[in-house]
């Protein structure tokens, strides 16, 4: 919950060091785990400034934690966002992104091209706040123009969608709400700020599953919202709980008192506060870790993506590869604008052979390992038809890029020779 951003240093130093000065207890120079739950106040009037948000610090670790923190100001840094609030998953992450801004009533425009478990939470589990999505094709900006209406109160996209071979044309979508005065939520899981910077491209917030590329590794669940620190809360009375007064804190009005942290201090001391979603600093040590190495890492999974998808494209027992790193993408062109250092890791490919042919050929696979998950340093395979989208519709399924003869993939960073050979048996096997 830091403001500090550095903006001269390079992004391979940023991952490395910010929000982790030396421990100022110990000198320690890796960020601490502090296995703890609340902390010793210096006084009584410590405390009382401390609960009045008049003065800024530790109280108790469902609101802040020093681990966590470290966390969050390296997150909003490498995303050049003001501040950042880590929470226990990345769906977490998306209900603490929505909860200041949307009230019974309200609606999120969404794009169809969506992780399925997003699909999920938007079309059923928000319904019981009294919240809704309407989803749209966010190619056409003439639908996501129309369907923003007076109750709207976001819009949500992914930069780099899951389950792959779709990019968003941010600018685009951005100034559609700025116009509309409503903010953009950008979830850049698949792209991650290395790949790409939503915020650069138009975005007001930017949401996170730190499960996946951030830790790297396949070791936690986490999530974060990064805000810009740019949208005007005042400009009318569509966004109450960051420009009206707080009864909670004696009537104290987040946007005003905190500007372009307000989000931010919302997100901890009414959002977790209440809703308790909290990242536990053990998971933030093991996200700090991973994100140590990210440029590398997406480095590496992008120069392999394209290897193999280049590859599966060229094989006859393959109808299509959805990667938008291949020239033959639709999505091609939007690369060099929206995520310049690649397309990221994450495709699918549709085999010859239908959803018979993609169950053996996940059977076969022998280095792809068959898990829920994506964004490891092991390559992951997955058959959303029979999984993570499961529970959608046909029509949902076909318009995530998750139809049954589709299987993703997500590239890790093994010899791309390896992945390659692993595919070739495992095809041989499938249309045998
Ligand atoms: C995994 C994922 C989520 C959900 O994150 P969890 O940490 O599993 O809760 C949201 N969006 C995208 C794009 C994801 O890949």
């Amino acid at each position: 919950m830091s403001t500090e951003t550095e903006p001269k240093l390079g992004f391979d130093t940023l991952q490395v060091h910010a929000g982790a000065d030396p421990d100022p207890a110990t000198g320690a120079r890796q960020v601490p785990i502090y296995q703890t739950t609340a902390y010793v106040f210096r006084d009584a009037d410590h405390a009382a400034a401390l609960f009045n948000l008049q003065e800024v610090g530790y109280i108790y670790s469902r609101l802040t934690n020093p681990t966590v923190a470290a966390l969050q100001t390296r997150i909003a840094t490498l995303e050049g966002g003001a501040g950042a609030v880590c929470c226990s998953s990345g769906h977490a992450a998306q209900i603490m992104a929505l909860f200041p801004l949307m009230a019974p009533g309200k609606n999120v425009v969404a794009s169809t091209k969506l992780y399925g478990g997003t699909v999920q939470q938007f079309s059923n589990t928000i319904r019981k706040f009294g919240w809704s999505a309407k989803f749209v094709d966010f190619d056409d900006l003439d639908a996501v123009k129309a369907a923003i209406d007076d109750d709207t109160r976001a819009v949500f996209c992914e930069s780099v969608a899951n389950p792959g071979g779709y990019i968003t044309d941010i600018p685009a979508i951005a100034a559609i709400s700025d116009d509309a005065g409503i903010p953009l939520i950008v979830d850049n899981t698949s792209a991650t700020p290395y790949l790409c910077r939503p915020i650069e491209l138009g975005a007001t917030l930017v949401v996170h599953s730190t499960t996946k590329y951030l830790t790297g590794n396949g070791t936690v669940t986490g999530g974060a919202i990064v805000d810009s620190g740019k949208f005007n809360w005042s400009a009318n009375d569509k966004f109450p709980s960051l420009s009206a007064p707080e009864p909670a804190y004696h009537g104290i009005k987040f946007h005003e008192a905190l500007g372009p942290m307000a989000f931010t201090f919302h997100g901890i001391a009414v959002g977790l506060r209440d809703l308790g979603m909290t990242m536990n600093p053990q998971a933030a040590h093991y996200t700090l870790m991973g994100i140590e190495t990210l440029s590398l890492r997406m480095a590496r999974h992008v120069e392999n993506a394209v290897k193999v998808a280049t590859w599966l494209e060229n094989d006859p027992r393959v109808d299509f590869v959805t990667y938008a790193g291949l020239p033959s993408s639709p999505y091609h062109d939007r690369v060099a604008k929206i995520c310049p250092k690649g397309a990221g890791g994450l495709f699918t490919f549709a085999v010859k052979g239908g959803y018979e042919a993609c169950v053996k050929l996940v059977n076969a696979l022998k280095i792809f390992s068959h898990v829920a998950n994506l964004g490891d340093t092991r390559s992951l395979v997955i058959h959303s038809a029979s999984t993570t989208h499961r529970q959608l519709t046909p029509e949902q399924q076909e318009a995530a890029g998750a139809a049954p003869n589709v299987v993703r993939l997500s590239i890790g960073i093994e010899d791309a020779a390896d992945l390659i050979a692993d595919l070739d048996q495992a095809l041989a096997a499938a249309t045998a």
